[in-house]
Parts: structure tokens; sequence; C-alpha cells
């Protein structure tokens, strides 16, 4: 459940970065693209100025030249026109008109005679008159003055799309309009992306750029693909290190409760040493007074002269024998009560039954009941280690133990050994009351008891310890009575040898 939340949150915090770098790239690409057509204009504004500059010039050299003699030297005119159109291309006509007949002639036929005519006439003292003729064309009209008095008007005719047209190509989806600015006659157009009036005293042009490009634009799908990449690899990374952080956590957490489980578990065993020691310094007298006997029959055969040597040698192999078995007691118990570290290993489920009833067979005589082992004969393995292991069982047997004491008819206890599937089980079966409901209920937790001197650490100790080798430990009543402890644990191939447990 944490780690879906803590996915979904990464997966959000992704899609939010994936969602900033998009934005981020709009904001540059927008800033980028304004400051290019910001650019672009004022580069344009620069040659389109020196260019309406150039008009001018043409305007008063040709008029100088219109003023040179009267009548007007029309061919050196015509020749001097023909040649600034052909390097001018943008030039695409110049005339000169004879305003003294009426209607006014046009001495170069470029020009409407009767519209330049009709600047002419607004046109004081040397005033530059201008008009947007159709298709794009501007009119520039001079008079030209002989002894105060002018009978020649000049004109220009422009292509305005040359007149805006730049050798440097505008920005993509930029396209660039220059027109007359007129008096009184306003425009109803959308604002453009840049507009600069061309500081021209003679002829009031205004140029402005205008951009199709979209106001946010889309980053393009490669930017989108490695965008994408890079935040699904970061995804991918920051999980894989929330997941080593918190596997480490957890193994960590579980090193504690292994430590603290280790702990109680020692305590556990060295506090049912107490229980044991009756039972245990029974066991002893047996092997102990074997020995007492067998020594003091062998000093009674050695006193006699003719003792017989195999007599003897049997007196001693007894000795030994006892010997071993007080010494297998008192070793079992060192392991019991050892405070080794933990240590997982294969673990031959029968034979660790069979230590326990060992262990608590004195237990079982002084309660009058029968513990033994008991199952289907096979000898599942399992890992786990060995020392906790037989602590839960004999935990478990112990509590049968108790609960028979003292009930009238059976009392018994059967550890049994199966197998099932890929499972190993062992189940403690005793013939007490079984488990009451608040008990059954309860039964797991710590200090949950209903004995007068419990602790209730048992149970609670040995789910533990179980969970550790990945097992199971479950509580039932059995039909026929009685409570049933059934330890499961995963089992590994193959099965013990019979020696294992000899
Ligand atoms: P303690 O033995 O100190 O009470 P445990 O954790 O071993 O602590 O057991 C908790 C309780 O579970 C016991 O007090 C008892 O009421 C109940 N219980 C355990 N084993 C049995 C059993 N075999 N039959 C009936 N009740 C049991």
């Amino acid at each position: 459940m944490l780690r879906r939340s803590r996915r979904a949150a990464i997966l959000v915090a992704g899609l939010v970065a994936f969602g900033l770098a998009c934005a981020a790239y709009s904001l540059n690409r927008r800033s980028h693209d304004a400051a290019a057509l910001e650019d672009a204009g004022r580069t344009l504004h620069r040659l389109i100025s020196q260019r309406v500059d150039q008009h001018d010039a043409h305007l008063t050299s040709l008029s100088a030249l219109v003023q040179a003699a009267e009548p007007a030297p029309i061919a050196t005119v015509e020749q001097v026109a023909a040649s600034i159109v052909r390097f001018y291309p943008r030039i695409v006509g110049i005339d000169v008109v004879d305003l003294a007949p009426i209607p006014p002639r046009s001495l170069l036929d470029t020009a409407d005679p009767a519209v330049v005519a009709e600047e002419a006439r607004q046109a004081v003292g040397s005033n530059l008159r201008t008009r947007a003729l159709d298709g794009g064309k501007l009119l520039l009209v001079k008079r030209a003055l002989t002894d105060g008095v002018g009978h020649y008007a000049l004109a220009l005719v422009i292509d305005m799309d040359r007149l805006s047209a730049s050798d440097t190509p505008l920005p993509d989806r930029v396209a660039a309009h220059l027109r007359l600015i007129e008096q009184g006659k306003a425009t109803a157009e959308p604002p453009p992306a840049f507009s600069a009036d061309i500081a021209s005293r003679t002829q009031p042009l205004r140029l402005t750029l205008t951009t199709s490009a979209p106001d946010w634009p889309l980053p393009p799908p490669g930017f989108l693909a490695l965008a994408g990449l890079l935040v699904a690899l970061a995804i991918f990374l920051v999980d894989r290190l929330l997941e080593a952080r918190s596997a480490a956590r957890e193994a960590a957490r579980k090193a504690v409760l292994a430590e603290q489980d280790a702990r109680l578990a020692h305590a556990g065993r060295v506090n049912a040493m107490g229980e044991l020691a009756s039972g245990i310094a029974h066991e002893l007298t047996q092997p102990l007074t074997a020995i007492l006997g067998q020594a003091q029959a062998g000093r009674r055969l050695l006193a006699q002269p003719d003792a017989d040597q195999a007599v003897l040698a049997g007196a001693f192999e007894a000795i030994a024998r006892n010997a071993r078995r007080a010494g297998d007691i008192l070793g079992r118990l060192r392991a019991w009560i050892s405070k080794s570290e933990p240590q997982v290993e294969n673990v031959d489920l029968t034979e660790l039954a069979g230590e326990v009833v060992h262990l608590l067979a004195a237990n079982a005589q002084s309660t009058g009941a029968r513990l033994r082992v008991g199952g289907d004969g096979s000898r599942p393995l399992v890992r786990a280690d060995r020392v906790q292991l037989e602590q839960v069982v004999f935990n478990l047997a112990r509590n049968g133990l108790e609960a028979v004491e003292g009930r009238d008819g059976e009392r018994s206890v059967t550890i049994e050994v199966g197998m099932q599937g890929n499972d190993a089980v062992l189940a403690v079966r005793d013939s007490g009351p079984g488990l009451s409901p608040e008990a059954q209920a309860r039964l797991f937790e710590p200090f949950f008891t209903t004995k007068p001197a419990g602790l209730g650490l048992g149970l609670a100790l040995c789910v533990r310890l179980v969970e550790r080798f990945d097992g199971t430990l479950v509580a039932e009543n059995a039909a026929d009575g009685g409570a049933v402890f059934s330890v499961r644990l995963p089992r590994i191939a193959g099965e013990a040898h019979q020696e294992a447990a000899e």
C-alpha cells in the first residue's frame, strides 16, 4: 500500500517535471522568437530607412536635371531614369509631367499625368507628396521649380513589396507589411508583433511584422520524446533508490527485532531451566547410579585373584556407556541454554521433536502425561535455526503438558511430523480442554495468559520465530477435543536419513 502510494507520488512528480520541461521549452522558444522578430524588424526598418532616403536623393538630382534648361532636357532625364530603374528594381517607374498644357502631359509615359498633376498642385514649394496606388505601389511626386515657377513635376513609382524585401530572410511564419500612413485613416488590424514608423519627413511609412506562430509553441516531437525518456528514467531511478532505501531500513528493523527475539528466546530458555532442573537431575541419576554400581562391582572383581577379564571389561564398558549418556544429557542442556548467534541450517523436524521429548520427559512424567513423537514417519527437512525452532516446539509441548495437567482420563501430548506438498508440518496435539474463545482470539498477543504464574510471552515469541523462517503458526481445537498448534514451514527437497536421528 505504502509502496503503491509512493509510486503514485513519484509518477505525479515525474509528470509535473515533464510538464514543467515542456512549459520551460515553450517559454524559452517564445522569448527567443520574440527577440528574433524584434531583431528582424529593426534590421528591416534600418534598410527601408536607407532606401527611402535614396528616393529623396533621386528626386532631388532628377529635379536639378529638369531645371538645368528650359525646356527640360528630357532625353538626358530619360537616360538617368533608365539607369536608376535598372539599378533599383523597387523603383518601377520614373516620370516627368509637364503641368503647363491642359490636360497635363506625361513626358516618359510611366505614370498617370492627371494623378501626378493633382499631387503636384498640392505640393507647396519643394514639398514632396506621397500617394498610395493600386497594386501595392507608392507614388512620390516632387515639383521641379524653375525661377520660382515650376511647370514640371517629377514622379517616382515604388513597388512597396520590393521596398520591404530583404536578402536576410525573416524568421519562420513572419510576414512584413509596409504601408503609407494616411492622416485620419485608422486601420482595424490586430496589433502586430512589431511596428515602427520610418523616420522620413517626406515618406510617412509604417513597417509592421506579423507572425502566424502560436502564442505558446508546442515542443517538437524529438524534445517530447527525449524529455519523456529522461523523466521515465528519473522516475525509474528514484523508485529504485527509494525501494533500496526502504529495503535497507526494513532489513535493519528486522535485524533489531531478530536480536530482541533472540535475547527474549534465550531468557525464556534460561527460565525454563528451573523447571527442567529436577527432571534433569532425575535423568542424570540413572547413568550415575549405573556408573557407581558398575564401578563397585569392578572393584570387587579386582579384589579376587582370578578375576574374569571379560566380566571386568564388560563393567568398564558399561561405565563408559553410562558416562556418555550422562554427558549427552548435559550436552543437550548446554546447547539449550547456549547464547550462540542464530544460525540457519538444515533441520530434521523429527529429530528436533525427539530432542524436545527428551528435554520434557521428566515434566511429562511428573504430570502423568504421555509425551511422544508421532506422525507419518516422514523426516522433512527445513531451513531454520535449530535452537530457536526447538524452543518453539518446546513451548508448544510444555503448554500442552500444562493443559493436560490434572485432567481426568487420558493425558497425552503428541508431536506429529509430516509433509504437505512443499511444506513440512509439525503439529502439537494435546488431550487438554482446548482453547477458550477468548484465548483463541488473543492467543498470540504478548502478555496474554490465563495461568497464575504465566508471562504470556511464549506463543507471541513462537509466532515471530516461525515467521522468521518463512513459516506460519496456527492454533485450533481438534474435533475430538484438545488443542492443536501447527507449525508450517517450507521444506527443502529430500528427507533426513534415518541415522540422522540416532
Ligand atoms: P503462558 O504459557 O505464559 O500463559 P503462552 O503465550 O505460551 O503464555 O500462552 C498464552 C495462553 O494461551 C495461555 O495462558 C493459555 O491460556 C493459552 N494456551 C496456550 N496453549 C494452550 C493449550 N495447549 N491448550 C489450551 N490453552 C492454551
